[in-house]
């Protein structure tokens, strides 16, 4: 059971890495801001109640995320394993996630932690561009897509994400100073953390993942 969670400040690379990890172990991505943001598009409950939040640059309520985290690793794409981007984020989700996993008969192997200078994380967030078709990341210096604006693989328009915004950025930031670094203590003694330094090249950092998986 390869079930990896991926820990790390917003725009440390969380999303890039899993995409290029969930087809090279066919497992798959479960990114909590991907669904809380298809959600909010299709305008569902769920939508509605995390929208204020996210526009904030705040955290959704637990009992929300814990909730669709739940149902998504009930399914059976999850059986071979699952790459878990931008959950947990507090206590209280990690807490949840051990539960779940152990109702479910599965196990988190690894929690990743990217680990990036905190000064280079306003200049991604504030760079990055993301495709509305098939949820690719680019950045416009760093990973720029071969035609302006346009994605690679399918061809749609890029956007810039809405909380990618500088004031916003700014209370993401301290979100997860306050909340989710202490997870790093949480799974300290579980012998599962590994340390990766995600500063560089994407694709260096991702061969110094497989490294580790492997
Ligand atoms: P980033 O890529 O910057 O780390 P995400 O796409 O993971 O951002 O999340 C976008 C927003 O969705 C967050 O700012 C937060 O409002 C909400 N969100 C995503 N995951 C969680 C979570 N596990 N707990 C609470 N809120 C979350
Ligand atoms: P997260 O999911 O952790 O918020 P992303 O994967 O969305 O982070 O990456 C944030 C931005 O930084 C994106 O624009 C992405 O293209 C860019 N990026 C990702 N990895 C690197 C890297 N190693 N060096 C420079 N920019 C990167
Ligand atoms: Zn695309």
């Amino acid at each position: 059971m390869m079930g990896i969670i991926l820990l790390g400040p917003p725009g440390a690379g969380k999303g890039t890495q899993a995409k290029k990890l969930t087809q090279a172990f066919a497992i798959p991505q479960i990114s909590t801001g991907d669904m809380l943001r298809a959600a909010v598009k299709a305008g569902t409950t769920l939508g509605k109640q995390a929208k204020a939040f996210m526009d904030a640059g705040g955290l959704v309520p637990d009992e929300v995320v814990i909730g669709i985290v739940k149902e998504r690793l009930a399914e059976p794409d999850c059986g071979k394993g699952f790459i878990l981007d931008g959950f947990p984020r507090t206590i209280p989700q990690a807490e949840a996630l051990d539960r779940v996993t152990k109702e479910l008969g599965k196990e988190i192997r690894f929690v990743l932690s990217l680990e990036v200078d905190q000064n280079d994380l306003m200049e991604r967030l504030c760079g990055r561009r993301t495709c509305t078709g098939c949820g690719a990341m680019y950045h416009v210096k760093f990973n720029p897509p071969k035609a302006e604006g346009k994605c690679d693989k399918c061809g749609t328009a890029l956007i810039q994400r809405d909380d990618d915004k500088e004031e916003t950025i700014t209370n993401r930031l301290a979100n997860y100073n306050k909340a989710t670094a202490p997870l790093l203590d949480y799974y300290r003694n579980t012998g599962k953390i590994r340390s990766v330094m995600a500063s560089g090249e994407i694709d260096a950092i991702y061969a110094a993942i497989v490294k580790i998986l492997r």
